[in-house]
């Protein structure tokens, strides 16, 4: 069934290979709430309810996503550097996640409470497997009734939330 969100990640994937979105991880991303401007990755405003992520850009704009956009962007530049280094055939983070998502690994229903936000202690990801490094921004998702908490970056915490809206869910963040 075609709808925007599957066309979401076409569409992120076009912009990057258009050069209208960065091909670098800005050095620092900032967290707040919209303020009802576009976001640069689905052209869609960015609501007060909703979390925006920016960053100043050397052009003296300010470059702002979703997080859901963000996730995604993140994923097809982790997927065209590894196109690079001959490494195609392994999984990419997206099978990854779409795999923990369908094997209970990764829960497809939002947390009751708040999500919290900071740097990194070298706790594993549980979306990517990778250390969270303390330069890099980790999500916190408590689950209190299943007894489970589950840490992960900022870009695996987008891309976990644009699979969950890509199946119908309501959003996390
Ligand atoms: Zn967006
Ligand atoms: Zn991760």
């Amino acid at each position: 069934m075609p709808d925007e969100k599957i066309s979401l990640s076409d569409q992120i994937r076009d912009k990057l290979d258009a050069g209208a979105l960065p091909s670098v991880l800005p050095e620092m991303m900032w967290t707040g709430y919209g303020q009802g401007n576009p976001c640069d990755g689905c052209g869609q405003p960015i609501h007060p309810a909703q979390i925006e992520h920016h960053s100043p850009l050397d052009s003296g704009g300010v470059f702002r996503v979703h997080i859901a956009c963000f996730g995604l962007w993140v994923a097809e530049l982790r997927r065209s550097r590894k196109a690079d280094r001959h490494t195609r055939n392994s999984p990419t983070l997206r099978d990854v996640i779409r795999r923990k998502l369908d094997d209970g690994t990764l829960p497809l229903e939002r947390p009751e409470h708040k999500i919290y936000a900071g740097y990194g202690r070298g706790a594993t990801c549980d979306a990517c497997g990778d250390p969270i490094l303390p330069a890099q921004v980790e999500y916190e998702l408590n689950y209190p009734d299943q007894d489970r908490t589950l840490r992960l970056h900022l870009g695996c915490a987008g891309l976990w939330e644009a699979m969950r809206l890509r199946r119908g869910l309501d959003p996390a963040f």
